[in-house]
């Protein structure tokens, strides 16, 4: 059985972000502004357009006004990196978000790159990752913000422990790692070329998967008493951790769905607001 007090509620977390939002957006609406996000989708990827999809109607959830571009699969770089600039130069528009994987063609690092600092509310650029890596990232990309939001929420304290996570990608693994180490957290950083994983995880206070394999880790590689923050989602809406065998040994653990997944929108929304809200000044 699972207890539910050990539960991490990512849908209550990101009600309450939402909550919140709804007044800070009245407010901005009272001054003129709203704030807005441009998603932009190149290609036919049914699952990228569902995110998209899922992204505009939470925006307009809370009063953010969202637009979709939706470019031809046979977009050049050129053309998206065109379409970036005339987005980045419009102030009515406060958050970019370029909808990964694009297809082949086009060289994605160059045209995420593109997008403006300031703008880059989904934390995909090299410099929005190189801030948040030293500690003065305005916008981390959003899953990581999740995951340490999640933490936040239920006042689970990284510092002085031993966080294991399982994935390096620029989106996920990495600014994970860097935000746990910020906090103090003792990080491991595991990968496909990490040698007895289990070893690793075994020794782990958090764990946080990030690899996109289903029930990949091991309820039985889960310490006693340890915080699992499962990023995976996996067809058939299944996390990357074995989820009833880990909820026994862990103190808290997240969901799939309904942990990290919520509250990586909510967060897309929080940053789209406190870029809108920069204008101010
Ligand atoms: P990704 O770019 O494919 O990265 C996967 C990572 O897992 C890589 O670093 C890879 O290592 C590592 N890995 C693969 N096989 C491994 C193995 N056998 N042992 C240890 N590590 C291994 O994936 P991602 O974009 O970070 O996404 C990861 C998961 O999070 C997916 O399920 C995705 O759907 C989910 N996700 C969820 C959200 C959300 O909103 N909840 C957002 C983004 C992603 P190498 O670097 O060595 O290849």
């Amino acid at each position: 059985m699972i207890n539910d007090e050990k539960l991490l509620d990512g849908r209550a977390v990101a009600n309450g972000i939402k909550e919140k939002l709804k007044s800070r957006v009245s407010v901005l609406k009272e001054r003129g502004i709203t704030p807005s996000l441009v998603t932009i989708l190149v290609g036919n990827d049914p699952s990228s357009e569902t995110y998209v999809r899922m992204k505009g109607n939470a925006c307009e959830r809370v009063g953010i006004s969202s637009k979709k571009i939706h470019l031809a699969e046979d977009t050049t770089t050129e053309e998206l990196v065109k379409t970036i600039t005339n987005l980045n130069e419009d102030d009515s528009v406060h958050g970019i978000l370029l909808q990964h994987p694009v297809p082949s063609q086009i060289d994605e690092r160059l045209a995420f790159e593109t997008i403006s600092i300031e703008k880059d509310v989904d934390g995909v650029t090299s410099a929005g990752y190189g801030q948040t890596a030293l500690g003065f990232g305005t916008y981390p990309s959003c899953t990581p913000a999740a995951i340490m939001r999640i933490m936040e929420d239920y006042d689970i304290q990284a510092e002085g422990k031993h966080a294991v996570v399982i994935g390096r990608s620029p989106i996920l693994g990495k600014p994970v790692s860097a935000l746990l180490l910020n906090q103090n957290a003792t990080v491991t950083t595991c990968h496909s070329r990490t040698r007895n994983l289990a070893s690793h995880v075994r020794q782990a206070d958090i764990v946080v998967a990030a690899v996109g394999r289903p029930e990949f880790i091991k309820g039985e590689w889960i310490k006693e008493g340890a915080v699992v923050l499962d990023a995976g989602y996996n067809k058939g809406n299944v996390g990357d951790v074995e989820y009833e065998q880990a909820a026994e040994r862990a103190s808290y653990i997240t969901p799939v769905p309904g942990g990290v997944g919520p509250v990586t929108i909510a967060m897309l929304l929080n940053h789209t607001v406190d870029a809108a809200e920069k204008t101010l000044n």
